[in-house]
């Protein structure tokens, strides 16, 4: 980047967006150096606000003129350092563009600006029936846009997929400050499927300033199941049992021992069975006399792999409460210690059992306190390691113990991240799944959008012997065409 006129920068984004919604100062700058991962930290410029897409695309345009990278960023509880302003960049905050737009009952789609809050979305449709199915537990706070950034999941994934699979059109404020749409509302596409590279693109292909997404129908029947087990291996094995015999349910989550004790010292308690080794979280849905009949065979599963007892929510209250329990979670570990390292990793549901045992042999070897809280449906991983990173050495540990997990995860057939993405944390490991033809190809698409790499630099792709982003024309990007 070149010498950066920090003071004329800043009043020019004044100008677009006024003085309130730029913040300039260092109290102001603080909480926007890290995200969800607070192992990773970067000072932005500045930090706007804007409230429309014009504005989104004039902030673009300035940041050009002056030779400043952008980052878009929604809620910031991302979890791979993906909306972190490397290099000094300016932080695009996209949380004043908060307006669902329309709501489309006959056709169930909803066209949203991407700060809107992903829980507050379902809650506005519930009364015409509807929901939007992408549930991350970090829903009370997330955005639709950091959603589509990062194309979370959740424990609803299992049945209805991530946010790639709701999102039907977005608008895009491109890295030259055009705007674009693309997709359409009916969920058809003509030519290259340029929306699905958008979403999951972590911010680095544009900033999407409208999305319009897929509404569901909230189902007839929901019957949620606790099943209590001595130790996370036989969960493991007894969500092997329930697919294998042909069960899709709409979500299977375990927690842990060390994550039962948390969560029930804490606001989140749900009276989960502090003495067991692992509790598996099963939720079914659909037409009543279906669901009923599956809930017989999941208990059935479940006992056979030695549950010690299967508990059906009653109601909508105690549903409620073990739900608050499983998304509660992360925030529980709070009272373990001052950080939390949110592994993600995905290994092939099969494997789930073994992999597990070893995950935490890891652990234990390099001395670390290690729990589980995880989409075991979909064998999406996440390894929580509590740790104080004021501690060098454990740091050093946690950093090693890291890389081992997800080179075993990648080992046993699994890839790198489920949900949080690369963002700067996994950068690096993005060698132990790609070739460097591979990254090769993604940096080519990539410098379609972007061909000068200042949206979102420093992200996805790993530095070393890749100089895409420090001199993209060098390797002709800058010549393809979108
Ligand atoms: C307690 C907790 C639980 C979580 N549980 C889950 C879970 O179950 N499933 C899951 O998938 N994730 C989960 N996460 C991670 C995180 O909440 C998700 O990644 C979420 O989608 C991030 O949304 P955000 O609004 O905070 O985005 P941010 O963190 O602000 O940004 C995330 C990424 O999206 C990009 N981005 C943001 N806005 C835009 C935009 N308008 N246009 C283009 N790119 C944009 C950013 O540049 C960044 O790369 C959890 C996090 C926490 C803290």
């Amino acid at each position: 980047m070149r010498s950066l006129d920090r003071a004329g920068l800043v009043l020019a984004l004044r100008e677009i967006v006024g003085d309130a919604y730029c913040l300039a100062r260092p109290d102001q700058l603080l909480p926007y150096e890290c995200d969800g991962l607070t192992l990773h930290g970067a000072m932005p410029s500045a930090v706007v606000l804007p409230r429309d897409t014009d504005e989104i695309a004039r902030v673009v345009r300035t940041c050009r003129r002056f030779g400043v990278p952008f980052v878009p960023r929604g809620a910031g509880t991302g979890l791979s350092g993906g909306a972190i302003a490397m290099d000094g960049g300016v932080v695009i905050e996209c949380s004043r563009l908060d307006r669902v737009l329309h709501v489309d009952v006959a056709d169930r789609f909803a066209v949203v600006q991407p700060g809107v809050v992903n829980a507050s979305l379902s809650q506005l449709v519930k009364p015409h029936g509807l929901f939007y199915a992408p549930d991350p537990s970090s829903q009370l706070a997330c955005t639709i846009g950091g959603n589509v950034g990062e194309n979370s999941g959740g424990p609803h994934t299992l049945k209805y997929g991530t946010t790639t699979n709701h999102v039907l059109a977005v608008q895009l404020v491109l890295p030259d400050g055009d705007v674009v749409r693309l997709g359409s509302p009916t969920g058809m596409t003509n030519g290259p499927d340029l929306l699905g590279a958008v979403v999951g693109s972590e911010g680095t292909l544009g900033i999407v300033s409208e999305i319009s997404v897929r509404l569901s129908p909230i189902p007839e029947c929901v019957e949620t199941l606790l099943a209590v087990f001595g130790d996370v291996v036989s969960a493991c094995r007894a969500v092997g049992r329930i697919i294998r015999s042909g069960l899709v349910p709409a979500a299977m989550e375990i927690v842990d021992q060390r994550t039962i004790a948390a969560v029930e010292a804490s606001v989140y308690a749900a009276g989960l069975p502090r003495d067991a080794g692992a509790v598996l979280l099963v939720e079914l849905d659909g037409v009543a006399e279906a669901v009923a009949r599956q809930v017989a065979r999941i208990r059935d599963a479940a006992l056979l792999e030695g549950a010690w007892r299967v508990d059906i929510a009653r109601d909508a209250a105690e549903r409620e409460r073990f739900w608050r329990a499983r998304k509660g979670a992360f925030g529980a570990m709070g009272r373990l210690a001052p950080d939390l390292y949110v592994h993600d990793a995905v290994v092939p549901r099969a494997r789930l059992p073994e992999v597990l045992e070893r995950i935490c042999a890891i652990a234990d070897a390099h001395g670390l306190r290690l729990s589980n809280v995880f989409h075991a449906g979909d064998g999406n991983l996440h390894p929580n390691i509590s740790f104080d990173r004021r501690n060098a050495r454990e740091l050093e540990h946690v950093i090693a113990a890291g890389h081992e997990i997800l080179a075993l995860c990648v080992a046993a057939g699994g890839v790198i991240s489920g949900e949080h993405g690369i963002g700067v944390e996994k950068r690096e490991y993005m060698r132990l799944v790609y070739s460097d033809d591979d990254l090769e190809a993604m940096c080519r698409l990539r410098g379609a959008f972007d061909p000068d790499g200042v949206c979102n630099p420093g992200k996805i792709f790993p530095t070393t012997r890749f100089c895409i982003e420090a001199d993209p024309k060098a390797r002709g990007y800058d010549r393809v065409p979108l």
